[in-house]
């Protein structure tokens, strides 16, 4: 099978012909008809994660070798003997934050945090591929009301973006401030947090195009950063109470010490973009205005679940946009790398 695959940090990946795995056990071999193309995969290919290194930040390396691409959906095509409930040619999208199933993480239902990790096209061959190996036939859930393109940027842009807004602690009637509006990411959170509750959205982004997009995802209030006393415009659609969470796609020292101080009392500011930078917050006010500052990294199997049921149930309706076949994968990266692209980039191998 043809497959995508990243042989030197730094470099572009090459089209290889390898063999299709054969599944064992409760293994499933997906035959991959979508896959999404995500910013994290430019960090893998380059090795840097702003100013750190994978070692910097404590976690392995992959082996090269790798397939890259996280974001699957497609149909079984192989299964393992002891898979059962699940069809031959079921449409499915894969959840590419798996466990060992042993850990601490594990056992509380928090899997993407497993000290063991089993990522796809992470730790191990992922979705830049004709075929993927599924390991374990829990992982995947069907699809009937999306389509492949649909489905596959849920499972990692999607998952992301619900657990953030999960971590946001937004409550009916709040306001919700979301950074970097018009991304990928930015404008599936404020489709999603306009689907999930009665929640006013103010989207912040620095182009008239993402400005656009922002209002076009729902947003209630699109500002241009760029062009605006931002801290004072928001301070007075807020009646000067501030914002009661802030989801921040860049979290980089053009966002977080500039906005952090919008937050309402018992605020919560949710960082999700890797760009890396200092967060520098007085102790006195984050006591005094009982502030939250957290991080977030992808999400559970129950986020998962609950992403693909608002999609399919049609509550949300991500923005894609088809690239083309593996052979476009390196322009697609690279559209990543210098921010050319909005709405997220589908290849279908
Ligand atoms: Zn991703
Ligand atoms: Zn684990």
């Amino acid at each position: 099978m043809k497959s995508a695959r990243l042989h030197e940090v730094g470099r572009e990946l090459k089209i290889d012909d390898i063999e299709i795995p054969i599944p064992k056990g409760r293994q499933v071999i997906v035959k991959v008809r979508s896959a999404g193309v995500c910013h994290s995969d430019v960090h893998y290919r380059d090795g840097k994660w702003g100013n750190f290194t994978p070692q910097g930040l404590g976690f392995k390396s992959p082996n090269l070798p790798m397939t890259l691409g996280h974001e699957i959906a497609g149909e079984v095509a192989e299964m393992g003997e002891d898979v059962t409930g699940l069809d031959y040619k079921a449409a499915v999208a894969v959840n590419p934050w798996e466990g060992e199933g042993l850990c601490y993480y594990c056992s509380i239902g928090e899997e993407q945090m497993c000290d063991n990790p089993v990522r796809l096209g992470i730790t191990q061959d992922g979705g830049y591929a004709e075929y993927v190996l599924v390991p374990d036939f829990r992982y995947l859930k069907t699809i009937k009301n999306l389509s492949f393109d649909e489905a596959a940027p849920l499972t990692c842009a999607g998952v992301t973006t619900y657990r953030a807004i999960k971590e946001a602690n937004i409550d009916p009637g709040n306001t919700l401030l979301i950074i970097g509006s018009g991304g990928g990411l930015g404008s599936l959170a404020v489709k999603i947090s306009k689907a999930i509750g009665a929640i006013t959205v103010i989207g912040v982004d620095i182009s008239d195009k993402a400005i656009k997009l922002t209002r076009d995802a729902g947003a209630d209030y699109a500002i241009n950063a760029t062009e605006n006393k931002i801290n004072k415009e928001i301070m007075s659609l807020t009646n000067g109470n501030g914002v009661n969470g802030i989801i921040d796609f860049n979290s980089s020292d053009k966002t977080l010490n500039i906005y952090s101080p919008l937050l309402a009392k018992l605020g919560t500011y949710v960082m999700v973009g890797q760009f890396g930078s200092e967060l520098n917050i007085n102790a006195i006010v984050a006591v005094r205005k009982a502030l939250r500052f957290k991080g977030t990294y992808t999400g559970n199997h129950k986020d998962f679940t609950e992403i693909i049921n608002l999609a399919e149930n049609k509550h949300i309706k991500p923005d894609v946009k088809f690239i083309g076949g593996l052979e476009k994968i390196n322009d697609a990266l690279e559209n990543l790398s210098t921010l050319k692209v909005t709405g997220r980039q589908i290849i279908r191998p």
